[in-house]
């Protein structure tokens, strides 16, 4: 299936004339990325060679999405189509999508597609298809809006203004907000980044649902630091009766058992899911079960969008506006399955693929905090003694406040499903606990 096309433009506003890759098939299942390109408005964006004047294209294109048996077709009414060339253009889009769909599959869907006529139904019809209302919708605008007017404030308004809002305050508007921090670090706002985390400080405080929210993350930290220890005394590769008493120990507390099954799941075979519900009981194994498909799951999905993302740069005429736009994507897992596509594809595609790599690399360091960038020479160290030293340097630069940059990175990499690398970070956290006490005597 091919779901881009390269088609001539004009520039609206120098008038030079130019060809583009666009995106006309949106298949949740092939290109993933290119929903989140959709979602973001950055979708079919192309920028003028000439002017640098970015606009978006209008062209017509089908949104398929087979898990919620769910087909949009796209007929632009900006570019003055007339009816019988645009339902020929959109009928032969979805023919190559059919024909991707196993046999047996139900295609009834395919018969009472959405239509639409504007990128903004499209982006409302993909929410709806997502079970996202207008109602919700609305609520994260007013939540932004909300962001906005806290973000401008000093310090004094803002306890006013928290206190006046405080039934708002709920646990979605913080979640909001740390998505909110996560993509200002990794658009490299580095600056804006740092000044919301205060602001969240400062909101969670002095509300009801964040000071909640507080509580039970330091308890959760505080849990997740346990098990890590616990784990980190096994060493490399632990017996199955050390991980059973691991188990026994943590079965009644839920957070425990998550931080557990996030940083030991590759171990857990069947032989210790028997011996989990022989020795404990079969309902605990099943938990055991389906935490580990989860985390596991997420990781795939992970994997599968940043393929998604390395197809559509290897196309795209502009790869460096396009990974400013997906720079979420661009991180460890990123660059390591880049240089297993590097190794497996054609010389022309592997030339692409390293042109690629150098402009990741760029936009990486360039989004990076002097804390990020010992972080990754961390990560990138061979031996124990540089280690050592790396974090010698590390506490003697920043003191207490690296202690608390590697729990916060150990915490994304572990929601983010690399429990080996959260677990890493962990080590060196008890590494640099031992050079902070001996710096402070
Ligand atoms: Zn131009």
């Amino acid at each position: 299936m091919n779901l881009n096309r390269t088609i001539p433009v004009q520039c609206p506003k120098c008038a030079t004339a130019y060809q583009v890759t666009v995106t006309v098939i949106v298949d949740t299942s092939h290109n993933p990325f290119a929903k989140d390109l959709l979602l973001s408005g950055q979708l079919n964006v192309v920028r003028c060679p000439h002017c640098q004047l970015e606009s978006a294209v209008a062209v017509p294109l089908v949104y398929h999405d087979s898990h919620s048996a769910k087909l949009i077709t796209f007929a632009p009414v900006a570019i003055g189509l007339n009816q019988t060339e645009s339902n020929r253009i959109l009928d032969a889009l979805m023919k190559d999508v059919a024909k991707t769909l196993a046999q047996e599959q139900d295609t009834s869907y395919f018969f009472r597609p959405t239509h639409v006529g504007t990128m903004a139904e499209l982006v409302h019809a993909v929410l709806a298809a997502d079970g996202i209302t207008a109602g919700m919708v609305e609520q994260q605008q007013l939540r932004s809006r909300l962001v906005m007017m806290f973000l401008q404030c000093d310090e004094d308004s803002l306890i006013e203004l928290v206190k006046q809002y405080n039934s708002q305050l709920d646990e979605g508007f913080f979640q909001m907000l740390t998505v909110a921090i996560q993509q200002l670090v990794t658009q490299g706002n580095v600056e804006v980044a740092e000044h919301l985390t205060q602001v969240q400080q400062t909101i969670a405080q002095h509300s009801t649902v964040g000071r909640k929210i507080l509580g039970d993350l330091a308890l959760t930290d505080q849990k997740v630091q346990q098990v890590a220890s616990l784990l980190n005394t096994l060493g490399d590769s632990p017996s199955q009766s050390a991980l059973m008493q691991i188990v026994v120990a943590i079965s009644d507390d839920v957070e425990q058992l998550h931080a557990f099954v996030g940083l030991a799941h590759p171990l857990f075979d069947e032989a210790f899911f028997q011996q989990v519900a022989t020795e404990i009981s079969a309902e605990l194994a099943q938990q055991i079960r389906e935490m580990k498909e989860s985390v596991e799951n997420h990781h795939r999905q992970q994997i599968k969008h940043r393929l998604s993302f390395l197809q559509q740069l290897i196309v795209d005429d502009d790869p460096e506006r396009l990974m400013r736009a997906g720079g979420i994507y661009l991180d460890r897992l990123f660059m390591e399955l880049l240089q297993q596509l590097q190794q497996t594809n054609t010389a022309e595609i592997a030339d692409k693929l390293s042109q690629i790599e150098k402009i990741a690399l760029k936009i990486m360091d360039a989004r990076m905090t002097p804390e990020m960038r010992y972080l990754s020479q961390l990560l990138d160290a061979e031996t124990d003694a540089q280690i050592h030293s790396l974090l010698q340097k590390a506490v003697q630069d920043f003191g207490v406040k690296f202690l608390g940059v590697l729990d916060d990175m150990a915490k994304a990499y572990r929601e983010n499903g690399e429990g080996d690398v959260a677990e890493q970070l962990v080590v060196f956290r008890q590494i640099a606990d031992t050079i902070w006490e001996q710096h402070n005597d």
